[in-house]
């Protein structure tokens, strides 16, 4: 292998650099997720190895099995997959934090199990930019409904929003599910009074841009551990 995970890590950590900079962004104020789905986990510590601790799963079981295997080498997961009620219970107990809130029914699950577990968990809410259906989340314009209900939850530690833009060549449609966020963000803010900071966008065909447009966390799989072998 010519190209090893801790090249691709050190490669992607400048891009990202200089976007926010271009951006005049401070770089220290994007983070980088790598995304372990369907990766095994020896390709998981090796990016450990070159400083990453905090790695994203789609699938519940995949993240339970994983985590068995390295939680005490320091390694977390962040969900970023939809969670069927049925598989709250492991996130509640094992997941470092969750990306892809979408429904108050999933809320509430977590919120009860999370304060009997005595944590409160980080969250994001997802939200659908791009209007495709097979995508999750929850529309914009229901954003800020969802942001006032979700304050009753004592133990969700709701940190901000995430969203994956459409697979487009088209810079210009991806950069408006880019905007669909950050003004989303907006209106939760000003209907709150602060909060929502983190605007989790960009994956590995348009980080870059989406550090151009505010993104504070990027979710890589591919520019990092290769294609996926989906079995
Ligand atoms: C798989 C996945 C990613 C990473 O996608 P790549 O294109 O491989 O970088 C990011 N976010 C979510 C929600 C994903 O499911």
């Amino acid at each position: 292998m010519a190209v090893s995970i801790a090249d691709n890590l050190a490669r992607i950590r400048a891009e990202v650099d200089d976007a926010a900079r271009a951006a005049g962004r401070d770089p220290s104020s994007v983070r980088i997720i790598p995304v372990s789905k369907y990766h095994p986990v020896s390709q998981i510590r090796e990016a450990h190895a070159a400083g990453y601790a905090l790695f994203g799963e789609n699938r519940v079981q995949e993240m339970v099995a994983k985590h068995a295997e390295v939680a005490d080498e320091g390694i977390g997961f962040a969900i970023i997959g939809n969670v069927q009620s049925n598989k709250a219970k492991p996130v509640a107990e094992l997941a470092a934090e969750l990306q892809s809130l979408d429904s108050l029914s999933l809320a509430r699950n977590l919120d009860r199990r999370c304060a009997a577990l005595g944590r409160r968990l980080p969250v994001l809410v997802q939200v659908n930019t791009s209007g495709e259906p097979q995508k999750s989340g929850i529309a914009p314009e229901a954003a800020v409904d969802f942001a006032r209900q979700l304050q009753q939850f004592e133990a969700l530690d709701v940190r901000g929003l995430m969203t994956m833009a459409v697979f487009s060549d088209d810079e210009a449609e991806v950069a408006a599910c880019f905007t669909r966020l950050t003004d989303a963000q907006a209106r939760i803010r000003d209907a709150l009074g602060g909060g929502y900071d983190e605007l989790s966008m960009g994956m590995s065909g348009d980080f870059t841009l989406a550090v151009a447009h505010g993104s504070t966390c990027v979710r890589i799989g591919t520019a990092i551990f290769g294609p996926r072998v989906v079995a």
